[in-house]
């Protein structure tokens, strides 16, 4: 168990069930609270041990004195013109800052969670690689964003960590915090709609294929050519692309869960038909799904998009191939929540 590292207690938002039983009978409290005090936070929404009616104000004075309960007290809400966007600004404890995006579909909602302040990973195309690393997220900052989008009553049943930062850089955090969502005593998020995307941190998916952690993964490729990608992606150097597909095609043989190709599009730098025979022969490999994103541009990001004619044109000679391949439509660009546009909050 991590603790907040202001007050050296565990946060709420980081305590599975288990660990919560053995600090109340350290408290000498009975068992029960445990139960009660978990149901208040993830089905009530209420973190604060004073607001928790059914426990004795002496047992609440305690609980308070060993559980930290507070976290980016200052949040901002930005919605975008079309409603279907809401990226939450989050101030932390030591002025970092963190942003997630409620992605409103038709009859479900999809919180786009961040896993760093900011990024070392310096994806060309990427705002968060520009704003560059801060620190790693604590499990309570990851699960306080999904708790903070349900307090707001934006029902919560589909999470993908593509926010800001490399998930499996913050492997053991951000694996705590998907635990800890997808328990009974959580939010009950299903693992099926959870999706953590990936840069291709070769060691991190070695971790899972190791400790048999199944989640679907989205990779985002950049370029399926090794010497074009290192230019828009550096992790390539130590991070080759060949050996990353052959140790994403062992992950996906262990398990039936989905691979989805993230491709953004740059005019001139991924674009060309070879750039796209490339892409489609690594779909086939690792039996993947290409998910086109056009790029969204920012005076920060020295790249274009390319035309909508182009687009189309690129999802028809990948579809010709047999590869499944969707678009992915863009919520949010108004308010920088788009995809790769996160991070504005600290330019
Ligand atoms: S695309 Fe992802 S891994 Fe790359 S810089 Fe942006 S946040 Fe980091």
């Amino acid at each position: 168990m991590t603790s907040n590292v202001l007050t050296q207690k565990p946060h709420i938002l980081e305590i599975t069930l288990e660990e919560l039983k053995a600090i109340v009978a350290t408290l000498q409290l009975k068992p029960f609270i445990a139960t009660q005090i978990m149901e208040w936070v993830y089905q009530k929404c209420v973190c604060d041990f004073a607001l928790m009616s059914n426990i004795s104000k002496a047992n609440q004075k305690t609980l308070s004195e060993a559980i930290e309960t507070k976290w980016g007290e200052k949040i901002d809400v930005l919605p975008s013109k079309d409603d279907l966007a809401l990226k939450h600004i989050f101030y932390l404890n030591d002025d970092a800052k963190v942003e997630a995006v409620v992605l409103k579909e038709k009859t479900y909602n999809t919180l786009c969670v961040s896993s760093q302040a900011g990024c070392p990973v310096d994806c060309k195309f990427c705002l968060t690689g520009v704003v560059g690393f801060k620190r790693n997220l604590q499990t309570y900052e990851i699960v306080g964003q999904i708790f903070s989008a349900q307090k707001q009553g934006h029902a919560i049943s589909h999470l993908v960590f593509m926010g800001m930062g490399e998930p499996l850089l913050n492997f053991d955090n951000v694996f705590k915090a998907i635990r800890i969502l997808n328990a009974e005593y959580g939010f009950n998020i299903s693992k099926r709609k959870m999706t953590v995307s990936t840069s291709g941190y070769l060691a991190g998916i070695e971790r899972l294929i190791k400790e048999d952690i199944h989640i679907n993964l989205a990779f985002s490729v950049g370029c399926a050519n090794p010497q074009k990608r290192e230019l828009l992606m550096p992790i390539e150097k130590r991070n080759p692309l060949t050996e990353v597909s052959q140790a994403l095609h062992r992950y996906q043989a262990l398990h039936n869960r989905k691979l989805t190709l993230e491709y953004t599009l740059l005019e001139g730098k991924n674009d060309s038909h070879q750039d796209i025979r490339e892409l489609c022969a690594l779909a086939k490999y690792l039996s993947a799904k290409i998910n086109l994103i056009n790029l969204n541009p920012h005076p920060k990001i020295p790249f274009k998009p390319i035309s909508t004619k182009s687009l189309h044109q690129i999802k028809e000679t990948i579809e010709k191939a047999g590869v499944p391949v969707t678009v992915r439509f863009k919520k949010g660009q108004d308010i920088s929540a788009a995809c790769g546009q996160l991070g504005e909050s600290y330019l």
